[in-house]
């Protein structure tokens, strides 16, 4: 059974999942392909993968047939179950039994990733996206829910059918918790929003600005942790999803499609993870937005020892190289 303990050197929560079953000769081999089994998120092997919750249709939302289009399923891999968190033990070893929710969205019929994807199957998408995340702030407990698309086995994902895991859990996150301190700690003391800020500093300074339109602005961040780190952020102020309306989800899937074919013609389609940030409660201080990593370097162990990252690539020199991967798309529309 998996079980959170908490680090008692830090703020952070670890899941110690023994589900997993991995054995030692599992590890040191992230880069090793699954063979030749068949994918079980493709149409067809529907009853071997987790309980679906909900499917689309060729139309309108339908249950589930043959020819969904996109399907949400608990997550077959779950390690933790939504029961009650309480915590237990001293201050030393504070553990609590592994309780969260995890979904997994199946998000085409075919092996077409996000840069793929017709617009209109895209807008769909982000609008599951936003339903689900918004109905798993509703969990009892929550203190976190968040979206992560692991593209690339190097990138940690297990299928290569596209596809989102969604998660909710009873225990804040680490990296959420220190951008709401630190956007908390600057609204104290400047009364605006960190990232609002941010955006419009970057949208007049332009060089790390990767692409805009009216309503989402695609930046390198000024401290890129990882060559090419991307953030997709709404220019008008939200903590959560709930301002996503329907006439703002195409400017999303543009900006989003148009930056993730910048980034797979730039960098020859590397492995990524993408994360959606945000959170629950409605926040003056906090600002939902989407990071994407591409998976181009490893952590050694100066990073790891000392909490600084090295990039090698100035986030100016990235943002140039994706404007101008993005021009080309344009100039071959
Ligand atoms: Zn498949
Ligand atoms: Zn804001
Ligand atoms: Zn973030």
């Amino acid at each position: 059974m998996a079980q959170f303990r908490k680090d008692p050197f830090g703020s952070a929560w670890v899941i110690i999942s023994p589900e997993r079953g991995l054995e030692a000769s599992d590890f040191g081999s992230a880069s090793t392909a699954h063979g030749n089994e068949p994918c079980p998120l493709c149409p067809g092997f529907e009853h071997t993968t987790g309980a679906e919750i909900m499917a689309l249709g060729p139309g309108v939302v339908s249950a589930s047939g043959a020819d969904w289009r996109m399907r949400v399923i608990a997550n077959p891999q779950a390690i933790l179950h939504p029961r009650a968190f309480s915590i237990v033990g001293g201050e030393l070893f504070r553990q609590a039994t592994g309780s969260g929710v995890q979904e997994l969205i199946v998000e085409h019929r075919e092996h077409t990733q996000l840069d793929g994807m017709s617009l209109e199957h895209l807008i769909d998408l982000l609008k599951l996206y936003r339903e689900r995340l918004n109905l798993l702030a509703r969990w009892p407990g929550v203190k976190h829910v968040q979206l992560t698309r692991n593209v690339g086995r190097v990138a940690g994902a297990a299928f290569d059918h596209p596809h989102a895991q969604l998660l909710a859990l009873p225990v804040g996150s680490r990296w959420v918790d220190e951008e709401r301190t630190a956007a908390a700690a600057y609204y104290d003391r400047q009364g605006r929003c960190l990232f609002c800020a941010v955006i419009e500093a970057e949208l007049a300074e332009r060089e790390r600005i990767i692409s805009h339109n009216e309503r989402f602005v695609a930046l390198a961040p000024y401290a890129a942790k990882t060559p090419f780190e991307t953030w997709l952020l709404p220019r008008q102020h939200a903590s959560n999803l709930n301002t996503l309306t329907s006439d703002t989800l195409p400017y999303l899937a543009d900006l989003l499609r148009g930056v993730l074919r910048a980034i797979n013609a730039a960098l020859n389609t590397p492995p990524y993870n993408m994360m959606l940030h945000l959170i629950p409660s409605e926040e003056a201080g906090y600002h939902w937005h989407i990071e994407i990593l591409p998976r181009l370097t490893t952590q050694a162990g100066f990073d790891w020892g000392s909490g600084f990252y090295i990039n090698p690539t100035p986030p100016e020199d990235a943002a140039r190289f994706l404007r101008e991967a993005l021009a080309m798309q344009e100039v071959s529309r």
